[in-house]
């Protein structure tokens, strides 16, 4: 199960204030993306700079966040199939359940 802890985006006001033609999508909520019983801050994966380079939201339980560069964990499943094999995508210093071990249970919003 995911930790899904959500805080809302520095740009939320943006967000509700509607969209213009042509804007660039935007979230108004960070989830976590960690297992529900990670310790530490809770993250939520941004973008990609360049190859292995991530771009992650990073907040506390006061909601305090900032935004840090970080490589991903890169993990993999030995016990799988090398073709189903998939590399953790989540924070390299994460604590819990790499990613292909946290469920996604987030409704989906389409
Ligand atoms: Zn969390
Ligand atoms: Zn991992």
């Amino acid at each position: 199960m995911r930790c899904n802890r959500a805080l809302r985006t520095p740009w939320s006001d943006v967000v509700a204030g509607g969209w213009r033609r042509g804007a660039p999508s935007l979230d108004a909520s960070f989830l976590c993306e960690l297992a529900h019983d990670h310790g530490g801050d809770h993250v939520d994966y941004l973008d990609e700079l360049a190859a292995e380079v991530h771009v992650w939201a990073r907040w506390d339980d006061t909601g305090a966040c900032r935004f840090v560069v970080m490589p991903p964990c890169g993990v993999v499943d030995h016990a799988l199939d090398p073709v189903k094999r998939e590399a953790c995508h989540l924070t390299a210093d994460h604590s819990s359940g790499h990613s292909w071990q946290v469920t996604d249970d987030t409704p989906s919003l389409d």
